[in-house]
């Protein structure tokens, strides 16, 4: 039987993916909804004393986040993670939004909000076009998107409307 990486309990154990990697850590039913709710009791989470001294680099790294999201900086000083669980534990999802502050996913359908110049096209992007399809993609605060007569392009977050 498995048991919670974090506090040990068995009850109701589930995996729980470490994002960005595909690592799981078992977590209890009560260690996935706070974490999930994001409201952590930080008496509860006494347990990550014990799990930030976890071999398992996935225990590592959601210990540390849980850690800074507590403000325990005292337990955080005391952690060695290496280079790359650093930079794993320092990740962070991109949320993107448009203009109503909507969250914005793959495949969402949105329209335009004003006219955007296409830089080094001599194109324009009309208000009021609808864009299928949106991607994310690497360009921080913009979407991958495909429009009509213009081709493959990147659109800015703040100037889109969900549909
Ligand atoms: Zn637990």
């Amino acid at each position: 039987m498995s048991v919670c990486d974090l506090c040990g309990s068995d009850v109701n154990v589930t995996e729980y993916k470490v994002a960005p990697k595909e690592e799981v850590v078992n977590l209890c039913e009560t260690c996935k909804s706070q974490i999930e709710s994001g409201n952590l009791d930080e008496g509860y989470f006494n347990c990550l004393n014990d799990s930030m001294w976890s071999e398992n680099s996935a225990v590592k790294v959601l210990t540390y986040r849980l850690l800074k999201q507590l403000g325990r900086a005292d337990l955080l000083d005391m952690m060695y993670l290496e280079p790359e669980e650093q930079t794993w534990a320092e990740y962070e999802e991109e949320v993107l939004k448009d203009s109503n502050g909507n969250i914005l996913k793959n495949g969402d359908t949105v329209t335009v909000i004003k006219d955007l110049e296409v830089k080094g096209a001599g194109k324009t992007v009309k208000r009021g076009t609808t864009v299928k399809n949106i991607r994310m993609c690497d360009v921080p605060e913009h979407v991958a998107c495909k429009v009509d007569g213009i081709g493959s392009i990147y659109l800015k977050t703040e100037f889109l409307k969900k549909v």
